[in-house]
């Protein structure tokens, strides 16, 4: 029988290429929810604004458009570690897990590990 390796034993030897690809993948999810969170208000003030139905039809694609390339971008990241999609489980792109906290495939944390030192452990 196998045994797996506790998070933190996991997660204790993060080289610079990986915490700069998890900040990525961060990023990219703040852009993601930045573009969703911002939609509703868009909408209201193009249609506060313009009293035209195509501005606001404009300014829903540019959102629909943004909304879909940050999913995709996320969708597609790399985990750091394995090298594989991070949010997905079986190797397939999935929308479902788009953010889970950690990568599908090893199970490396996204957010950086609390500071353990060996004399509490
Ligand atoms: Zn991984």
């Amino acid at each position: 029988m196998r045994r797996r390796k506790s998070p933190a034993l996991r997660d204790r030897a993060m080289t610079a290429e990986e915490t700069a690809a998890r900040g990525r993948i961060r990023r990219e999810r703040r852009w993601l929810l930045g573009w969703a969170a911002t939609l509703g208000p868009a909408l209201w003030v193009a249609a506060r604004a313009a009293d035209c139905e195509i501005a606001l039809a404009g300014v829903a694609l540019v959102w629909t458009i943004g909304i879909a390339l940050a999913a995709g971008r996320l969708m597609f990241a790399r985990c750091p570690r394995c090298g594989q999609l991070f949010h997905s489980s079986n190797g397939a792109p999935s929308v479902t897990k788009l953010f889970a906290s950690r990568c599908g495939q090893c199970g490396m944390r996204l957010k950086p590990e609390r500071v353990i030192y060996p004399s509490l452990e």
